[in-house]
């Protein structure tokens, strides 16, 4: 089966064919996080879809690579790190810290590369230097560059491929410097800023003189360095799409690096915003969410990720209190089904300790027996019609009331109940929900992160509850709690090991 997606570039839904000519390999990029702030769950709705994009092709098969980019120097960073008077890095890096904690609280995979725009400013120039030498590009007075609109469409180039511009309306010659901006003011927009005095210590050399580059050109470069001039998806959410992902196409092509016929990026993915109350979630409007607001509400990482896991990608989602304890609500019965269904099959439990990062569409732990593979062939044909979660959350749900039903009349083997359960866990995984098998088996802390709650951890179990507890206590250096912990999770038939980069939880 062909899975099918929407693609910007065409309008249109098209089959994804990649360009590996082998049709194994999958490169794909993703927009990451500007870090000035926290991000919100509505930034967060666009990188859990990237992870099931990615866990989705990885369970079809493919050999994907994954990068998504931190945007460390930009308009907005500028601001703020004047007004903290602060390092750059130094600034960005606890920003940074926590989205990252967060991303692993929503159980995302880690992208295989995280590029940090200020280590590729060299690449970023020497992007800059080939669209100056080709005529798209030019040097104004102050030492900045722009890119000239005019000079890439005079080269038979097409400039509004994403969204359709209206040239009529343009007005041409007009420069525009800040990153962000309208689509009325199309215009020339900037590679390379020079320097201005409230850029105080972020600027870098360049043969234009001290700068720093523009937002735009700083993902063209990291994009085709890690990905090559040339791959198969570019995500993000729909406000990117003009201008920087317009831009981005045109830097990137304008360059001229692909060979002939192919294009920088083949199929553009663009996720539908988060409302909230039928607006954007957004810092401006400041009607947002972060994942810690939720988490102080007591819901859980896997609860938010499964909410946002069930609306299309392409329509606009709106955010309530009343929907997350309503996903609450259905993921208890998906669990609870599984529950029944290893016990039935009566699973030992699970040895491993951590989760791999790629087991997706891998077969589940301690599970040997076949799926259910009609289960799973309709699992996979409504995800394969451009990600159409609700259908492929119908089937679930459906199945889920069918081995209910089997569950209490008596109807379902040991040998079915293991079956069912693998085929439940592959799904699962491809949607990145931990499953409450794995959860309540084993566990794993990092010395560093003692004050991390189980609220990451989904249905909590007491025995971690314990573990976060001791690790408190050891914090707190009351070593006769920490020991008396130990004693209560032996009670409780677990064994508490400290390793040297944390505690690791095993059943006895
Ligand atoms: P930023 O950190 O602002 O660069 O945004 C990171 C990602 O979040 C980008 O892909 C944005 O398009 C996306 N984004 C921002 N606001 C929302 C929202 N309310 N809903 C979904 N995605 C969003
Ligand atoms: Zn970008």
């Amino acid at each position: 089966m062909a899975l099918k997606l929407f693609n910007t570039l065409a309008r249109s839904v098209q089959e994804f064919v990649p360009l590996d000519s082998a049709g194994k390999k999958v490169g794909m990029y993703c927009c990451g996080p500007t870090v000035y702030d926290l991000a919100h769950i509505g930034n967060f709705r666009t990188f859990v879809f990237a992870d099931l994009v990615r866990r989705y092709l990885v369970f079809k098969g493919y050999d994907v690579r994954h990068v998504m980019n931190v945007t460390d120097v930009e308009d907005k960073i500028i601001a703020r790190v004047r007004e903290a008077k602060m390092p750059l890095r130094d600034f960005t890096s606890q920003y940074e810290a926590e989205f990252f904690k967060d991303l692993q609280t929503l159980n995302c995979l880690l992208p295989h590369d995280v590029p940090h725009a200020t280590d590729y400013i060299a690449e970023m120039i020497a992007l800059i230097e080939k669209l100056i030498a080709r005529g798209v590009a030019y040097k104004t007075a102050d030492g900045s560059v722009y890119f000239s609109i005019e000079k890439y469409r005079g080269c038979g180039c097409h400039y509004g491929q994403l969204v359709k511009l209206n040239f009529d309306e343009m007005r041409v010659g007009e420069r525009v410097s800040s990153d962000e901006y309208a689509k009325e003011s199309l215009a020339d927009f900037a590679l390379w800023k020079a320097r201005v005095p409230e850029d105080g210590d972020v600027f870098w050399p360049s043969p234009w003189g001290a700068g720093r580059p523009g937002w735009h050109i700083e993902c063209s470069a990291m994009s085709m360095k890690l990905l090559g001039p040339s791959f198969d998806l570019h995500l993000g959410g729909e406000d990117l799409m003009f201008p920087h992902h317009e831009d981005e196409i045109a830097q990137s092509e304008g360059a001229g690096v692909q060979t002939a016929g192919q294009r920088f990026v083949k199929y553009w993915l663009h996720g539908a915003h988060l409302l909230v109350e039928g607006k954007k979630m957004s810092k401006s409007l400041g009607n947002f969410f972060t994942l810690r607001d939720l988490l102080a509400k007591g819901f859980t990482g896997t609860e938010v990720r499964y909410l946002l896991l069930t609306a299309h990608y392409r329509e606009t989602f709106n955010f309530t209190l009343e929907g997350l304890q309503g996903a609450r609500a259905g993921l208890k019965r998906i669990y609870q089904c599984l529950d029944s269904m290893r016990q039935l099959a009566q699973f030992a439990p699970m040895q491993k300790l951590e989760l791999a990062p790629d087991i997706v569409g891998v077969q589940a732990f301690g599970v040997t027996t076949e799926p259910d593979r009609t289960f799973i062939g309709r699992f996979e044909s409504a995800m394969d019609n451009d990600f159409n979660v609700s259908a492929a959350w119908g089937t679930v749900f459906e199945w889920v009331r069918e081995k209910n039903r089997d569950l209490s009349s008596g109807a379902m083997s040991e040998k079915e109940a293991s079956s069912n359960v693998h085929s439940l866990e592959m799904v699962l995984n491809v949607f990145g929900l931990r499953t409450a098998t794995f959860e309540t088996t084993s566990a794993f802390i990092k010395t560093d992160e003692a004050s991390i709650t189980l609220d990451d951890q989904g249905t909590p179990e007491p025995a971690m509850r314990l573990m976060f507890e001791r690790e408190a206590a050891r914090k707190a250096k009351d070593f006769k709690r920490a020991d008396a912990i130990r004693d209560e999770l032996k009670r409780l038939g677990w064994v508490i090991e400290d390793t040297p980069n944390g505690a690791r939880l095993k059943r006895l």
